[in-house]
C-alpha cells in the first residue's frame, strides 16, 4: 500500500500516511464517487436528444442551450406544418427559404451536439484523471 499523496510506502491498514499525514482511503473513496464517463455514450445521448450528451459530460448550461435551440427549430417546423395544413404551401417562396434554413440549422445543431458531447466527455475524463475530482 502506497500513499496517494506523497507516494511513499505505508504500513498496511494505516489510517494516515506516516510521512505526510495524508488520510488513507480519501482518494480511493473519491474514485468510487467519480467514475469516468463514456464519450460514446455521450455521443449516443446527443444523437437521441440534442444537448443531452453535453449535459451528461457535465456542461449543463451548454447542453440546455443546445436543447433549447433544437426545441425552437421543432417549433418552427410545427408552425410550417400547420400553415401547410391551412392550405398555404410552405415549400414555395419566402417561407421555403426560412424553412430550409431552419432544417439545415437543425442538422448542424444535431451534428454539433454529438461532436461536442464526445469532446466534452473526453475533457471531463482528462480533468478527472488529473485532479481526482470532476470539473466545476
Ligand atoms: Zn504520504
Amino acid at each position: 500500500m502506497y500513499c496517494e499523496s506523497c507516494g511513499r510506502e505505508m504500513p498496511p491498514g494505516a489510517g494516515f500516511c506516516p510521512s505526510c499525514g495524508h488520510r488513507a482511503g480519501d482518494i480511493s473513496r473519491k474514485k468510487i464517487l467519480y467514475e469516468k464517463k463514456d464519450p460514446g455514450m455521450a455521443a449516443l445521448l446527443s444523437a437521441a436528444v440534442p444537448g443531452l450528451g453535453i449535459m451528461y459530460s457535465g456542461r449543463i448550461a451548454a447542453g440546455l442551450l443546445l436543447f433549447l435551440f433544437a426545441v425552437c427549430g421543432m417549433g418552427v417546423g410545427l408552425v410550417s406544418a400547420v400553415s401547410m395544413g391551412s392550405g398555404t404551401d410552405p415549400f414555395t417562396g419566402f417561407t421555403a427559404v426560412i424553412l430550409w434554413s431552419v432544417f439545415a440549422g437543425q442538422a448542424v445543431i444535431w451534428v454539433l451536439g454529438i461532436a461536442l458531447s464526445y469532446k466534452y466527455c473526453e475533457e471531463y475524463n482528462n480533468y478527472l484523471q488529473t485532479h481526482g475530482v470532476p470539473p466545476q
